[in-house]
């Protein structure tokens, strides 16, 4: 029975890479009928707060992420970490530091300086019982290190493939901190013991993590999950995707107009593919989800292609739909009329059909209804600049504007047969009094159909 977990650190709000990993250990538990577990690193307490966990809960719900078993915490478990750490000491897998911090960094500026590079010298694995009780006489703080074994570690990580590091290049790492405090490899590895974990799926900046926390479950006699590391998303310019790209919380992209269902695509379809790229409902991707070994490359975050998705996802959208979410838009930009609910309901409904085409954000919509809406929408300068010049116009739009107050029947057809009647008879392209036209009425260069 497979079982995963997503298991954010909540040291910042749940952003595109960590949702996507949420997102792989989801549609995986779901394709293969496991369990999902939701698990809060909050061990940090420094780093960590509520703000960002309510953060992250918010906007895996606003996915549509699902978790069948936590949040757990990892700052109410502290006792069972320091349990597991005695468990290896008594093992003999594990033993007593009592270096200060001081002493180690001395031993290292020295080995640095003869140009070795440093790591943990085992002085204290290497303690006689004389030495270490004079240490616990005087009440030397002490920490839990791990003892690396000899030999060679390897897995076959599913993405990946086969990867091998010699042990001897991993230094006796801390378990317990001389605070008590546990260190991530510990933590990790005695949850995933604990919660029965098959698949760590999570990003590629764990991988050297990796051969560490197998270690720790070979030693505490446990059977090792299976790995897959996933890609980094990297930014337009190839460096690992930050703020600095503009691309932030998940959440931001429900108020900059977004639809949950165009992100869960977006990112899913990062590093795997269903089949010819476009928006699939969450069945369809459950059923044809799984981790792809080829996958291994880099995805570049692409706004623009999201922005693709999103608008395909708006036009497959019902107007009734739209309306719900677009209705508080329309509030806040002054556009909403109580009679939207009621006899005027069917013409808004209209006028959304006519604006999906080519909308592709939510945003969009109470922008583009504006004109329809009020009379007090801005005018695109580029758009003045553009259509508004001909000076033929000035005498052109007066006519066409007693034109269309002659018409009976104020109809989309009629309209273009008046309009291409006078274009004809006053020996000017229809182009420019269409263009005018729609620069008068609704302040912009794009728009749907004028007629
Ligand atoms: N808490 C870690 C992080 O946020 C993930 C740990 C893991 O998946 O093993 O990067």
């Amino acid at each position: 029975m497979v079982r995963v977990r997503f298991a954010p650190s909540p040291t910042g709000f749940l952003h595109v890479g960590a949702a996507r990993t949420a997102i792989y250990n989801w549609l995986y538990a779901r394709n293969q009928q496991g369990t999902f577990i939701l698990r809060i690193e909050d061990t940090d307490v420094e780093r960590s707060s509520g703000e960002m966990v309510q953060g992250i809960i918010d906007g895996m719900k606003w996915l549509g992420l699902d978790w069948d078993e936590g949040p757990i915490y990892q700052s109410q478990r502290l006792d069972h970490y320091r349990d597991r750490a005695k468990q290896l000491l008594q093992m003999g897998k594990a033993y007593c530091c009592y270096c200060t911090p001081e002493e180690i960094q001395e031993r290292k500026t020295k080995t640095e300086a003869a140009g070795d590079y440093w790591w943990y010298d085992r002085r204290c694995f290497k303690l006689t019982e004389d030495k270490k009780n004079q240490f616990e006489a005087e009440g030397r703080a002490k920490a839990i290190r791990f003892i690396i074994p000899e030999g060679i570690t390897r897995y076959k990580d599913m993405i990946r493939g086969k990867i091998e590091v010699e042990n001897r290049t991993i230094e006796d790492f801390v378990l317990l901190r001389s605070d008590g405090h546990p260190t991530y490899h510990l933590s990790v590895v005695a949850d995933d013991i604990d919660l029965g974990i098959t698949h760590v799926i999570r990003g590629a900046d764990h991988i050297s993590n990796t051969p560490k926390q197998i270690l720790l479950y070979l030693a505490l006699e446990a059977s090792v999950p299976r790995f897959a590391h996933q890609s980094l998303i990297l930014g337009p310019d190839k460096k690992k995707l930050s703020k600095r790209h503009g691309v932030t919380s998940v959440l931001q992209f429900q108020e900059d107009g977004f639809l949950s269902l165009a992100l869960l695509n977006y990112l899913a379809q990062m590093s795997w593919s269903p089949g010819e790229e476009k928006i699939y409902p969450v069945e369809e991707m459950i059923e044809k989800f799984y981790l792809d070994k080829r996958s291994g490359g880099n995805p570049v975050f692409d706004m623009t292609k999201l922005e693709w998705l999103n608008g395909q996802l708006i036009s497959q959208t019902t107007a009734e739909t739209l309306l719900l979410l677009v209705r508080d838009d329309f509030k806040r930009a002054g556009l909403w009329r109580n009679e939207f609910d009621s006899e005027k309901k069917e013409w808004l409904l209209l006028l959304i059909d006519l604006l999906k085409e080519r909308s592709r954000k939510i945003t969009d919509f109470a922008v583009r209804a504006a004109p329809f809406l009020s009379d007090d929408y801005p005018f695109e300068k580029e758009a003045i600049e553009k259509h508004l010049q001909d000076e033929k116009l000035i005498d052109l739009l007066p006519k066409f504007a007693a034109d269309l107050d002659a018409i009976d029947s104020f109809k989309a057809e009629e309209i273009e047969r008046i309009l291409r009647d006078r274009a004809e008879s006053e020996g000017v392209k229809a182009g420019l009094l269409i263009h005018a036209s729609r620069v008068l009425v609704l302040g912009t260069k794009v728009s749907p159909g004028i007629f």
